[in-house]
């Protein structure tokens, strides 16, 4: 059985196509980019609908080669899968109609999807992880997560900014670019320390304080862009390490799955290795096409809902601990 996975939340049009045991047969991705002003929800909307048949076309194409098949088209598919949520309403919206129509078209049964439960879920699959702790560090997300009784539960999170938005924001002001993150690290490289204000609550984490006072930092000319991205880094990926440590220790979790655009991010994944080393756990990431937002991670959490889903619309503020 192969299923097909739309992904559609934010800056990404996927398509990806797996089969019930998790393998992986297609993974395209195509990414709206706006050098100078992030995202503008309405224009990555009409990005995803220009980009949709081609990103179709491109992954059954991809399917047949990794099938050794001569053929690979909606005949092989037998559910089709759609981020429902959380997201931008107009990319949503833009994936669900795509979703709606094919489905329609082609007679497969829709089954949407919470986007954050599928980043969890490829992860797991992928390591064949039993009951880990994950830590979900996207553009929007920073969530501590555990899993009990077939429910997620939110451990610890920010209370205002996603780590990966703040990094953006700070990386707008010194004009490196959407996404930012990647050019931070390659800068942080070249940095040394400076004091920022360190923001943890018990096992929730707050960036805003940290975001104005690099800002200031930097507006005053008062520490470079390396310095600041050093320091930005070595503060936020602390402050995350010690919440997640935190929750491992409270729920007595022995594995650690990173997920989301951040993991990509060397030091951040040293800090979190060492961490659990130190209390005997082992720390496990996602290969870089399945940790950013992507399609096949749909179309796995579709076949794991299959019985229990359906075309639910789309629920821009789907937490989560309410899957
Ligand atoms: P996602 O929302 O999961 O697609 O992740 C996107 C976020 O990850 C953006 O905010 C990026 O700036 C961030 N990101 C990507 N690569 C890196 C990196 N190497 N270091 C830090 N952040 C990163
Ligand atoms: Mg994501």
């Amino acid at each position: 059985m192969f299923i097909l996975g739309i992904e559609c939340t934010a800056h990404t049009f996927g398509i990806g196509i797996v089969s019930d045991t998790g393998k992986v047969l297609a993974n395209i991705i195509d990414s709206y980019t706006s050098p100078e002003a992030g995202m503008i929800p309405h224009k990555v909307a009409e990005h995803h609908r220009l980009v949709a048949e081609e990103v179709l076309q491109k992954a059954f194409q991809q399917a047949q080669q990794n099938v050794h098949a001569k053929h690979f088209s909606w005949d092989d598919i037998s559910f089709v899968a759609y981020s429902a949520g959380p997201g931008l309403d107009p990319s949503l919206l833009a994936g669900y109609e795509k979703a709606k129509e094919w489905s329609k078209k082609y007679q497969k049964k829709l089954i949407g999807v919470n986007h954050p439960a599928a980043h969890l879920s490829i992860g797991k699959i992928i390591h064949k992880l039993k009951d880990p702790c994950y830590l979900y560090v996207s553009g929007v997300n920073t969530q501590v997560i555990v899993q009990a009784n077939g429910k997620y539960h939110v451990l610890g999170e920010t209370l205002d900014n996603g780590l990966g938005n703040m990094l953006d924001k700070f990386g707008r002001l010194l004009g490196l670019g959407f996404p930012a993150g990647p050019k931070i690290e390659e800068l942080a490289k070249k940095g040394k320390y400076v004091e920022l204000p360190y923001a943890v609550k018990g096992m929730d984490v707050s960036f805003s304080g940290i975001l104005t006072k690099v800002e200031q930092l930097f507006k005053q000319k008062k520490a470079s862009a390396e310095d600041l991205c050093f320091s930005l880094q070595e503060t936020c990926f602390a402050m995350m390490t010690e919440v997640t440590e935190r929750a491992m220790a409270h729920a007595e979790k022995k594995e650690l799955l990173l997920v989301g655009g951040v993991g990509a991010n060397q030091r951040f994944c040293t800090m979190l290795d060492i961490m659990c080393k130190e209390r005997g756990a082992k720390f496990f990431k996602v290969p870089l096409e399945l940790v950013r937002d992507n399609g096949a991670m749909i179309a796995w959490e579709g076949f794991l809902r299959k019985d229990t889903s359906g075309d639910i619309e789309i629920n821009p503020h789907w937490r989560i601990n309410e899957v």
